[in-house]
């Protein structure tokens, strides 16, 4: 009998008990459609019709087809800012607020004690003029977005003065010189890359000069044989030819992170201080809270910005400057920030919370690994050295654990073939792999989270 005979027909199928429950649990056009499909690739191949197997690959697509395709992972890669990770989690003040604003309505650009429109913008501009004691503030998509918006709506058709040590490019294309094209501005390269001076600004203003910009490198360090100009000197020079000047500090922390023993990293405020008449800076990198592009600054400057028709094209939804305004609040505590601010803590976790977390870890990975590899890797905790991420503090390191697999024998599968292991888990283990060996670094896997962690790995087995 040829074998096309014997195969089922859709609605004799889509009768069945089995074939009912995938109705129930994923409708029933995408249970048709599946099973119209695997009907039609046996009867192109001529394959034998076989139950069992065939409600198996039907489940398994429909159970594919409705994992998020965005979802939560483990980031133990001990980069704590990872933007490929989605760099800050919000704190949950952050997400209560999301919450609470994006089913329903919500005054975003409403003037409650007016009763006519109002400016989306002011939820979070009176937050950031007392935080960082600018005049004005406005908000846009991130930082590159900040960047752009500020140079087309001050420096269109004329020049930028930058020094050549700072034309930097930051992972995932941002690239000065490229922004400043697309900004509609020329650049006006000073200096070389490891040394630029006052005099070298002072000689390159002529009629042409827009505003002095000073970038923070970010995620690369010139050391040795250099020099930078202090903001305060580039402020003082700008201003005496009646220039603004520009600072874009990328990560642009809000407080003083060496409260803490971190690192110090510039803040806005210290900026604005030193003369700075703008200061754009990411929402998302040491700040803790969403996406965003956040520009401060003098209040004449920052109303042409907010005139411009790119500010439009690049607002910010209610759900992130909902999320943003309850960040923000927090820094009105700093005391009790470092518990409340989900980077903040992570950042400021200590080696031994972390050697404590790998002893009560340590036991659920050996014998997850056991279960499905018998003896071919052997588990143990090391010290490691976790990197804060997002170009900030590029040559700083945080002392951390990690968890280390290593094989214990040549017929092991190989590290990269556990890592994809690893990904595949329902809440995917994102690790990294250095010196023969895979890190499982945990600052950033609270101790709340553990149970969730050390229970899906049983699901290495399957
Ligand atoms: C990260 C960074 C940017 C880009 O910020 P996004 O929020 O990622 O768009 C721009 N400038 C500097 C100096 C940065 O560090």
């Amino acid at each position: 009998m040829p074998p096309r005979r014997q195969l089922p027909g859709v609605d004799q199928l889509l009768r069945q008990d089995d074939f009912l429950r995938l109705v129930e649990r994923h409708g029933r056009a995408l249970v048709l459609q599946s099973v119209r499909e695997g009907l039609a690739r046996l009867r192109a191949s001529g394959e034998a019709f076989d139950p069992a197997a065939f409600l198996v690959g039907c489940t398994q697509e429909l159970e594919a087809l409705a994992q998020p395709a965005l979802r939560p992972v483990f980031n133990l890669t001990g980069t704590v800012l990872h933007t490929n990770l989605g760099r800050a989690w919000a704190a949950p003040e952050a997400v209560a607020a999301v919450a609470a604003v994006m089913a329903g309505a919500a005054n975003l650009e409403y003037d409650l004690e007016a009763g006519r429109r109002g400016e989306r913008d002011a939820h979070v501009e009176a937050l950031l003029r007392r935080i960082t004691g600018a005049e004005a503030a406005t908000l846009v998509n991130n930082n590159a977005a900040a960047v752009l918006l500020t140079l087309a709506a001050l420096a269109a058709r004329r020049e930028v003065i930058v020094s050549r040590g700072e034309l930097i490019e930051i992972g995932g294309s941002f690239r000065m010189p490229d922004i400043m094209a697309r900004a509609g501005c020329r650049l006006r390269e000073v200096g070389t890359t490891n040394r630029t001076h006052a005099r070298d600004y002072e000689e390159a203003i002529g009629p042409q000069t827009a505003a002095l910009m000073r970038v923070h490198p970010s995620n690369y360090v010139v050391e040795g044989f250099s020099s930078v100009v202090d903001t305060a000197t580039m402020a003082s020079i700008a201003h005496a030819h009646a220039l603004p000047m520009l600072e874009d500090l990328g990560a642009g922390s809000l407080v003083d992170l060496a409260r803490w023993g971190l690192p110090h990293e510039p803040t806005p405020q210290e900026a604005l201080a030193a003369g700075a008449d703008l200061v754009t800076f990411s929402g998302d990198k040491l700040l803790g809270g969403p996406q965003a592009g956040l520009i401060v600054g003098r209040a004449d400057l920052v109303a042409r910005i907010r005139r411009h028709p790119l500010k439009r094209a690049l607002r910010l939804d209610k759900m992130t400057l909902a999320a943003l305004e309850a960040t923000l609040r927090l820094y009105l505590d700093p005391d009790r920030l470092r518990d409340r601010l989900p980077v903040l803590r992570l950042l400021t976790r200590s080696a031994e919370d972390m050697a404590a977390a790998a002893g009560r870890l340590l036991p659920a990975m050996r014998e997850a690994l056991a279960a499905q590899y018998g003896t071919a890797f052997e588990v143990d905790s090391v010290a490691c050295m976790s990197q804060i991420g997002s170009g900030s503090l590029p040559v700083d390191r945080l002392p951390g654990v990690a968890l280390r697999v290593r094989r214990a024998n040549s017929r092991a599968p190989s590290l990269v073939a556990l890592s994809r292991r690893l990904r595949r888990l329902p809440v995917p283990v994102i690790a990294r792999i250095h010196d023969e060996a895979l890190l499982l670094d945990l600052r950033c896997l609270e101790p709340s989270d553990e149970a969730r962690f050390t229970q899906q790995l049983a699901a290495l087995a399957r």
